[in-house]
């Protein structure tokens, strides 16, 4: 088993198929834990008013089973094969023939490519293993960005302490730029978040915003922080004015900045060293 591993096509072969179901499960992830939260809140805040909270139903990760928004219908095993069970069901439910969300196969194939990109450009190793679960992360956080405009600290805080532990022993980057990096990367983005609203008077950013640099910043180093808030913000910015100009999207609408964060995050871990001395170097 070990020998296969450390063959790079076999590797990445698995380390894909293993991404197909833990993008489903992300799936999972992205729908509920913005559900999951507003439940806490809401728990939280008719404690506080002194009101008994109902027995809710349990809702988690894990319950209730998945069902089609539509008829109910509950999906078993054989309609939940990552991207397979989309094809086959050509995009409906089984049952009542409902259209299924796109998103669902696409962040399944997504994380799938972005895993085997990983374990083919890590190799077998800790660096490949933290790869993928910082790649998992990152695809997470964008699309429930995307949706809700929140960063789970659930997510954000874990993967800025799991970055550190892997740079215990230098796997990206040495342990002092990488506590460095965590500190900056929150700093920049606040600082950035308090000039704004001291002008303004508006903000232009949430505090996830700020732990997700830090994140980064914790996995990769102080280093990649120029490359990741630029790449983000020139993503962003290029992405926010076709918005503007082609969507009719209102300027004071918030755009969410984290997708293009945690996409910045995964570039830079994958090419951060070479962009950062390569191009900006020459700056
Ligand atoms: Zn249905």
């Amino acid at each position: 088993m070990l020998e296969l591993l450390q063959d790079p096509l076999a590797f990445a072969t698995l380390a894909t198929l293993l991404g197909l179901f833990v993008g489903s499960f992300l799936n999972v992830v992205i729908h509920r834990l913005p559900k999951m939260m507003e439940r806490d809140w809401h728990a939280q805040a008719a404690e506080l008013r002194g009101e008994a909270t109902p027995a809710a139903e349990r809702f988690n990760l894990a319950t209730p089973r998945s069902r089609c928004p539509h008829c109910g219908h509950q999906i078993g095993a054989f309609e939940n094969i990552p991207v397979v069970s989309y094809v086959l069901l050509r995009g409906r439910c089984r049952h009542c023939g409902a259209g299924i969300s796109k998103r669902y196969p696409i962040v399944e194939a997504f994380t799938a490519a972005l895993s085997g990109y990983a374990a083919w450009h890590f190799g077998f190793g800790l660096a490949a293993l933290g790869a993928l679960l910082f790649i998992w992360a990152m695809v997470a956080l964008a699309f429930i960005d995307l949706d809700t405009q929140l960063l789970p600290d659930d997510i954000t805080l874990p993967l800025l302490w799991l970055g550190l532990a892997f740079n215990l022993g230098g796997t990206y980057t040495e342990l002092s730029s990488a506590v460095v990096g965590a500190m900056a990367g929150y700093l920049a983005l606040w600082s950035v978040f308090w000039l704004f609203k001291l002008v303004t008077g508006k903000e232009g950013m949430g505090y996830g915003d700020f732990k997700l640099l830090g994140a980064i910043g914790a996995w990769l180093g102080w280093q990649v922080l120029p490359l990741t808030i630029l790449l983000s913000s020139l993503v962003g910015a290029l992405v926010g004015i076709a918005l503007i100009l082609f969507a009719r999207h209102g300027r004071n609408v918030p755009i969410p900045f984290g997708p293009y964060l945690a996409a910045a995050g995964v570039i830079a871990l994958f090419w951060g060293e070479t962009l950062t001395t390569r191009y900006l170097g020459l700056l």
